[in-house]
């Protein structure tokens, strides 16, 4: 069956290099959409609805097309914020047939610390009281975090004309972070997330301090849910550290019986392991890096590579961590021809140089 798709949107960009843009997109978002490519035309199909993108004139023409007013905005501002992002320093202009007039994001909600605890020593849980928790059910797993300045009332982001979010700025400014919603809890209408206390001294750690020093009744938002589905799969590898053990945590918790599962979490210490729940069957190995030779680099990366080459037949590949790991991962998976599709292969945090 295909859903009416009837919200629709025109665009058009004029980037410095047409081409080179329109190659970036189809590149990018092979790992998000079906991306159907013909010619001239790229055809970019998931849940949220389809986009069009034509080269015309060194033009980039957009047509966006939704099932609910909901997702057209958010497709239209996932897009632009893309397109800026693939732009970077260069000129881009953006013009929509009918410009974005958004106060506030349509998916951004409200919510209200409840409590923090450790779970483990470096680990803390802040559970949020969240009036909907519908939208953060079953689907995409992560959320942008938005914790306004202390003591000042809460100034939450719009829209652009051209669909990028307007973020508030000077003394309204907030802090913006990515993280893993480890939890639904329905029946009490709570949302919990779990942080990584990886604070080392002299650092600044502004997400993580957020969850250490988080008072009940603290007004925060979070952005989304958006990026990162539950995998599907008969046989699914989990590899990852500990920023991302809150999404290979829920993963177990939310597959259906008769999965298979194979986890590979690298944490500091046995003091970092969690309990880990599955209806699938799952196999856990910690790797701790405390046990590590002094010098010793991508001792995750290899141990999943190794896993991944001992597997048979279609298992899907799941892969967080740090950035250089992740690349070097996505590299491997390629060299092996791995279905782009049985992969989830993305950087959860990038090591400062020097
Ligand atoms: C899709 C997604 C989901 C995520 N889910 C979670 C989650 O559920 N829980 C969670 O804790 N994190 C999660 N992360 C990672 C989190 O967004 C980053 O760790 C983020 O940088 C933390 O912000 P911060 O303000 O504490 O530190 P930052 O200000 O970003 O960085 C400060 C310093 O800490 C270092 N640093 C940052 N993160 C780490 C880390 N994980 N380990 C060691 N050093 C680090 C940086 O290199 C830098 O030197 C997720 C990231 C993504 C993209």
């Amino acid at each position: 069956m295909t859903i009416a798709q009837e919200f629709k949107l025109s665009g058009v960009a004029l980037p410095r290099d047409a081409a080179a843009m329109f190659g970036e997109i189809c590149e990018h978002f092979v790992e998000h959409a079906e991306v159907q490519l013909s010619g001239d035309l790229a055809l970019l199909k998931s849940k949220a609805g389809t986009a069009e993108i034509r080269i015309q004139d060194r033009k980039l023409l957009i047509e966006l097309s939704c099932p609910t007013e909901a997702a057209l905005q958010m497709s239209r501002t996932m897009l632009a914020e893309h397109l800026f992002y693939f732009a970077g320093e260069d000129p881009l202009e953006l013009a929509w047939s009918d410009p974005a007039s958004l106060a506030v994001l349509p998916n951004i909600h409200e919510v209200t610390v409840i409590s923090a605890e450790d779970v483990t020593p470096n680990m803390r849980r802040v559970k949020f009281a969240c009036a909907d928790v519908t939208p953060f059910i079953g689907g995409d797993m992560h959320v942008r975090l938005l914790v306004p300045p202390k003591g000042r009332t809460p100034v939450w982001p719009g829209l652009r004309a051209d669909g990028r979010v307007a973020w508030p700025e000077g003394e309204d400014e907030l802090l913006v972070r990515v993280y893993t919603i480890r939890t639904v809890n329905v029946g009490k209408r709570e949302l919990w997330i779990d942080f990584l206390q990886h604070s080392t001294l002299g650092i600044k750690t502004p997400g993580a301090d957020f969850a250490r020093d988080a008072e009940p009744g603290q007004r925060v938002a979070l952005l989304g849910p958006g990026g990162g589905n539950l995998p599907v799969a008969q046989s699914i590898l989990l590899a990852g550290d500990e920023s991302a053990l809150p999404a290979i945590a829920r993963i177990a918790e939310e597959v259906p019986a008769g999965t298979r599962l194979q986890a590979i979490i690298e944490v500091a210490d046995e003091a970092e392991e969690q309990r880990l729940y599955s209806a699938g069957s799952l196999e856990v190995r910690w790797l701790h890096r405390r046990d590590y030779a002094k010098d010793a680099k991508g001792v995750l990366l290899e141990e999943a590579k190794q896993a991944i080459a001992a597997t048979e037949g279609e298992t899907f590949v799941w892969f967080a961590c740090e950035k250089e790991d992740v690349r070097a991962m996505r590299t491997y998976l390629k060299s092996r021809r791995h279905d782009r599709k049985s992969m989830y292969v993305a950087w959860y945090w990038e090591r400062e140089a020097g």
